[in-house]
């Protein structure tokens, strides 16, 4: 078992280093909201949109929004493009409830919001606690309306309501996939009277909705409002050691290979950070790893550093370029042995989990890395001092997942998954060790700059 904390040169750094994540967790509870910081994060550091730019030389900084949901950063290498680039892939959008489009009810003199949940979560873990609204709409005038609920000092929150233990003994006999479904997943709003008495609750909501953001019921038709827990990114711990917050799948990888980027010396080749979107639903859609999105931002830094363009550019520098795949894997739990082998687990604050493959049923699904490009990403941690650890996603035929490895993998790019593990992954609460957000960031650089 290696540990983290022992290859740090000071454990303050860690420590430190985590104050500025929990900062950002705080912030960043949707991807359009992680956008944002991203971006002025990254201008604050010298990054300039590739769309301003005509031409790019080695040190350039760049990047590019797409459909303020997915970004992607790139620092320009002395090596022509043509021989690879250096990628790290990650994903910002979490497990969530999104409103559906007519989501706004009323029952029993209570108002509600319908939700349709968003990739795998345990539905009983949503309910009775604070949520908070944060999305978009886009009003009949085509005016975009921010909405954040639940996140300030002092803002009121949301909430799902649960069944009392006392009248709760069929709901307790069920099965955990039927005792709660995807439309018990109904979201409390209000439970006012409205003033004129021929009027409901419901039309009391709309007229707060339209009061405090101007917006009115058929707007919720163009509009992405997602709902989230409201409870801050925490230490977690008698020591602090840990950090405990919603999203940190995948967002500490987001977060730490952004630092990577923006920290690290001129690279040879050029480096690029991707933070996608719809990870946790596939990969899919315009936004999403599989989209040309990314292809198109290579081919961009290639007309823009070679002043011409064609085809053949593009698919060598691909097929010369390697990838980490920075996902969350996931931490042996000692509640839970039973579901992983122990021989092939990640522990907090092993340090960053090397995953070579991931998948189901027999390695479905999965893009397998090759021996030797593991043998090159092992070599280049033990240059650098990395702390790494091996591990499988739970035991053979336990259940499993994916990540965004294969599609750039389809690239013809060596892509390899390496993240950090959590405890209580996709749940509200996410436990990470400071060690391995801190050694992520390490390697993270290191692999920027080989
Ligand atoms: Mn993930
Ligand atoms: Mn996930």
């Amino acid at each position: 078992m290696t540990c983290a904390w022992k290859n740090i040169k000071d454990k303050n750094l860690a420590l430190t280093f985590s104050d500025g994540y929990i900062d950002f967790l705080n912030k960043c509870k949707t991807e359009r909201t992680c956008i944002e910081f991203v971006k002025s994060s990254a201008e604050a550091n010298g990054f300039k949109d590739i769309d301003a730019i005509s031409s790019l030389k080695a040190g350039d900084k760049v990047y590019k929004v797409n459909r303020g949901k997915n970004i992607i950063l790139a620092r320009i290498g002395k090596e022509d493009i043509v021989n690879g680039t250096n990628i790290i892939a990650s994903h910002i959008d979490s497990p969530r409830l999104d409103l559906k489009q007519h989501p706004l009810y009323e029952d029993s003199g209570l108002a509600l919001f319908k939700t349709h949940y968003y990739g795998g979560l345990k539905k009983y873990q949503w309910t009775a606690i604070p949520l908070s609204l944060i999305g978009v709409v886009i009003d009949a005038e085509g005016n975009t309306i921010n909405v954040n609920l639940g996140e300030d000092e002092g803002d009121p929150v949301l909430t799902i309501t649960d069944l009392l233990p006392h009248l709760a003994s069929d709901q307790m006999s069920k099965k955990m996939t039927e005792a709660f479904t995807g439309e018990d997943l109904n979201v409390l709003v209000g439970s006012m009277p409205h003033d004129d008495e021929e009027k409901t609750v419901k039309d009391a909501i709309l007229d707060t909705i339209k009061e405090k953001y101007g917006f009115d019921e058929d707007d919720f038709i163009s509009a992405e409002l997602e709902i989230v827990p409201s409870f801050k990114a925490v230490s977690v711990g008698l020591d602090s050691s840990m950090v405990g917050s919603y999203g940190q799948d995948d967002r500490v990888c987001a977060y730490t290979s952004l630092m990577g980027i923006i920290d690290c010396a001129d690279t040879n080749r050029t480096a690029i950070c991707y933070l996608a979107d719809k990870e946790e639903i596939g990969s899919v859609g315009n936004t999403g790893m599989m989209s040309r999105f990314f292809e198109n931002f290579v081919a961009e830094i290639i007309e823009k550093s070679k002043g011409e363009y064609n085809d053949m550019y593009l698919r060598r520098a691909l097929s010369a370029s390697m990838c980490i795949s920075a996902d969350v894997a996931v931490a042996l739990d000692p509640n839970y042995k039973s579901v992983s082998e122990e021989k092939n687990s990640a522990f907090i604050g092993g340090g960053l989990t090397m995953c070579k493959y991931t998948g189901a049923r027999g390695k479905y699904s999965t893009s397998d890395a090759n021996a030797e490009f593991v043998g090159k990403i092992r070599r280049m941690f033990d240059d650098a001092g990395i702390a790494w650890q091996t591990a499988e996603l739970g035991k053979v035929d336990q259940g499993g997942g994916g990540t965004v490895a294969q599609f750039i993998a389809n690239l013809d790019v060596d892509t390899i998954d390496v993240g950090v593990a959590l405890l209580s992954m996709h749940a509200p609460f996410e436990i990470a060790s400071k060690a391995d957000v801190y050694t992520a960031y390490l390697g993270y650089k290191a692999f920027y700059e080989a």
